[in-house]
């Protein structure tokens, strides 16, 4: 019996025709949600074309565990940050000093040479709906911009109902050499305002759900040098898996997707999806 079949988890998509990269993904949420383990994740993503993955670590303890496993795997590389909710979170239990003293932690593995992004950081207006929790975020917010600033690393932004805010915050800090909007959730006019400030748009597999008109419009106005793909694993399943445990090797699904809504030549799409991805962070790995 295969680990997919063991856990329940959905098929192996058809292998892509040339290797393509998740930028966002969350193997250690990943194994903790469907108890998909970080090699078996990692193994089922390259056999079907996923060959690399950005593991994103959303609290003190997940981002020590993107820099660990980057360290290991040179197909991996870490982004770190205090999650906008989390940030809200130890502010609200344990006031500034906590914030600021897991903010210091992140911030020491900043400059780590695996690290290819702050992030992801930003707003979510969502979850956090105390004003104390909203501004402790956007404290947070402020301090990672600068960091990416300061380490000349990318910014990966999470905006959930928060866009003119979002954008607020980043004109107000200095917009990054280099930024990614995660998960880009806004419309073709909120993708024109990130477009103007130079960022790129990381699409997931929410882009295939029937009420995702906005995405499908907003991906269609993205120059395709600007798009990015993501899993966001576990959460976010493409269809036609939606509604069960998403993992790295499920990415297939959204490229397929993407590279039909645009209408380009999968193969050149993919290719075009990695060379977006270095441009974003860095180049990193090597193809098998
Ligand atoms: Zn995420």
């Amino acid at each position: 019996m295969s680990v997919i079949e063991e856990l329940g988890l959905p098929p192996l998509p058809e292998p892509l025709p040339r290797p393509v990269i998740d930028n966002h993904t969350h193997l250690d949420s990943t194994r903790e949600y469907s108890g998909l383990g970080v090699d078996d994740n990692l193994r089922l993503a390259r056999e079907v074309g996923v060959t690399r993955v950005i593991e994103v670590g959303c609290d003190v303890p997940g981002a020590r565990f993107a820099v660990d496993l980057a360290g290991r795997d040179p197909q991996v590389r870490a982004a770190v940050a205090l999650h906008p909710n989390d940030a809200a979170r130890a502010f609200l239990r344990g006031g500034e000093e906590e914030l600021q003293r897991q903010l210091a932690q992140i911030e020491a593995l900043v400059g780590d040479p695996v690290v290819v992004a702050v992030g992801e950081t930003g707003l979510d207006h969502y979850r956090t709906r105390e004003p104390e929790g909203r501004e402790a975020q956007e404290r947070a917010f402020r301090a990672h911009i600068r960091w990416a600033n300061a380490a000349d690393k990318t910014l990966m932004i999470h905006d959930r109902d928060a866009h003119g805010e979002i954008l607020r915050v980043v004109d107000d800090e200095g917009v990054p050499r280099r930024m990614v909007m995660h998960c880009f959730s806004g419309d073709a006019d909120f993708a024109r305002r990130c477009l103007e400030r130079g960022s790129y748009l990381s699409f997931p597999g929410v882009v295939t759900f029937g009420s995702a008109e906005n995405l499908r419009e907003a991906a269609a106005v993205t120059p395709i040098e600007r798009i990015l793909v993501e899993t966001d694993a576990p959460y976010l399943t493409p269809k036609p898996c939606r509604g069960k445990a998403n993992a790295a090797y499920l990415l297939p699904h959204t490229v397929r997707f993407l590279a039909d809504l645009l209408d380009v030549d999968l193969a050149q799409f993919c290719d075009q999806i990695v060379a977006n991805t270095f441009a974003a962070y860095g180049r990193w790995g090597q193809d098998a």
